[in-house]
C-alpha cells in the first residue's frame, strides 16, 4: 500500500474547480475516486459518491452496508467525512441536501448515466463532465506514483523474460495466454488486465486478444500484456517474438519499426506537443514504406488506468510535461499477413526520459 496525500489532491481539485467556475464535483466509484481517496469501490446500483464542493468539507456518501469497507481507509485523516445512507433513504435527495445550492457542477466521466441524470435533475444545475479536470491532476505523476509504475514495469518485464517457457509452435494462442496470465499474477500483479497473443495473420489486428489458432513455425507473434498492481497502478508492454525464422521481408520491416520506436524513446522530451511526439516514429515508418500500416496513435498515458491522458496522437497540441507517463508503441499491421508492435512505458522527468520496460527490443527468436 502506498500512502499518498489525498487531502492535497483534493485541494488541488478545488483550485481547478475554481478556475473552471464549478461549485461541486461528484465522483462515483472509478479510478478517479481511488485517485482522490484511495478507496477502491465497485460501481454498483447503490450510490457511492464523493462530494467535493467549494467551501465545504468533502463528504463520501456510502450505502450503510459499504460503510465498513470505506472505514478501512481512515478518510478522516484527509478531512473526508463519511456519510452513510440507509436502505430506505433516497441517496440522491441526501446528496442534494449535503451539496446545497449550486449552479454549475461536474460529474465523473464514468458515472452511470442513470445517476448523472438523477443528480442533474435533483440539483437543477448545469452539469458537465469532470474528466478534463481530473486528468489535469492525474496526468502529472507524483514521485510515489512513478515508483509504483516502475514496480509494475519490472513485474511485466519479468513475464516477458519467461516467454520462451510457453511460446512455441504447436500450441494454441489461448494456451500460451493462460500461462502468461498466471505469470502476470505470480510476478506481483493483483489482476490481469489483458493478454494479447496474436500469431501470424492475427498480428494484423492490433487489439486481437487470443484464439484457438495453433501457432505455426515461422510465425511472428505479438505479445502485449498488462495488469494492475496492488498499488492500483498498471503495466503494459509489448514485445515481438518469432517461433522459428520469419521471412526476410518481415525482418526488414521489423528493423524499421525498431528504429522508429527507439527514435521516439530517445527523441520525446518535455515541452514537445503530443502531435510532435507522435510524428517521430510515424515519419520513420512512412519513409520505410510502412506509414499506411501504422494505423493507431503512438501512445497513451498510463497510471491508475491503462489508457488515460496524455495521448501521443497527431490531434494533441498540448505540450508534454515532466511527470507525464505514457506508452511509446508504434507498430505495423499488414492485413492477411502479420503485424508487429514494440511498446514501452516511459516517464518524462526533469532530468530526461525514464523507460520502465527494459527487456530486449530485438525480435526474439524462440
Ligand atoms: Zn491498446
Ligand atoms: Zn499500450
Ligand atoms: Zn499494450
Amino acid at each position: 500500500m502506498i500512502s499518498l496525500a489525498y487531502d492535497k489532491r483534493i485541494s488541488r481539485l478545488k483550485q481547478a474547480m475554481e478556475s473552471d467556475d464549478l461549485d461541486a464535483v461528484f465522483i462515483t466509484p472509478s479510478s478517479d475516486l481511488r485517485y482522490l481517496t484511495g478507496y477502491q469501490a465497485l460501481p454498483l446500483e447503490r450510490l457511492t459518491c464523493l462530494i467535493v464542493s467549494s467551501g465545504q468539507t468533502t463528504k463520501l456518501l456510502v450505502p450503510r452496508l459499504e460503510l465498513p469497507a470505506a472505514q478501512v481507509h481512515d478518510l478522516a485523516q484527509f478531512d473526508i467525512e463519511l456519510v452513510a445512507w440507509d436502505e430506505t433513504d433516497d441517496p440522491i435527495a441526501m446528496l442534494a441536501k449535503l451539496t446545497g445550492s449550486v449552479s454549475r457542477v461536474a460529474v465523473a466521466d464514468t458515472m452511470w448515466a442513470q445517476k448523472a441524470l438523477a443528480i442533474q435533475s435533483a440539483l437543477s444545475a448545469t452539469t458537465v463532465a469532470a474528466g478534463s479536470l481530473l486528468s489535469q491532476l492525474r496526468e502529472v505523476k507524483e514521485d510515489a506514483e512513478l515508483s509504483a509504475i516502475a514496480k509494475a514495469g519490472l513485474a511485466i518485464d519479468a513475464v516477458h523474460d519467461q516467454m520462451g517457457n510457453w511460446l512455441r509452435a504447436g500450441r494454441s494462442e489461448r494456451d500460451v495466454a493462460r500461462d502468461i496470465a498466471d505469470a502476470i499474477v505470480s510476478s506481483g500483479h493483483e489482476r490481469v488486465d489483458f493478454v494479447i497473443v496474436a500469431s501470424g495473420p492475427n498480428g494484423a489486428s492490433p487489439h486481437h486478444e487470443s484464439s484457438d489458432r495453433i501457432i505455426e513455425p515461422g510465425d511472428p507473434v505479438v505479445v502485449d500484456i498488462g495488469g494492475t498492481m496492488p498499488s492500483g497502478y498498471c503495466s503494459d508492454s509489448t514485445r515481438m517474438y518469432a517461433v522459428g525464422t520469419p521471412s526476410a521481408q518481415y525482418f526488414a520491416s521489423y528493423k524499421i519499426l525498431q528504429e522508429a520506436q527507439s527514435a521516439a524513446v530517445d527523441g520525446i522530451s518535455a515541452g514537445m506537443t503530443g502531435a510532435a511526439a507522435d510524428a517521430i516514429a510515424r515519419d520513420i515508418l512512412t519513409e520505410g514504406g510502412l506509414g499506411e500500416y501504422f494505423v493507431h496513435r503512438t501512445g497513451h498515458g498510463l497510471g491508475l488506468d491503462t489508457h488515460e491522458e496524455p495521448y501521443i496522437v497527431a490531434s494533441n497540441q498540448k505540450p508534454l510535461v515532466a511527470g507525464n507517463v505514457f506508452s511509446i508503441e508504434p507498430g505495423f499491421y499488414i492485413p492477411g499477413k502479420y503485424g508487429a508492435r514494440i511498446e514501452d512505458i516511459v516517464a518524462l522527468t526533469e532530468t530526461g526520459l525514464v523507460n520502465f520496460n527494459n527487456t530486449s527490443h530485438d525480435l526474439a527468436i524462440l
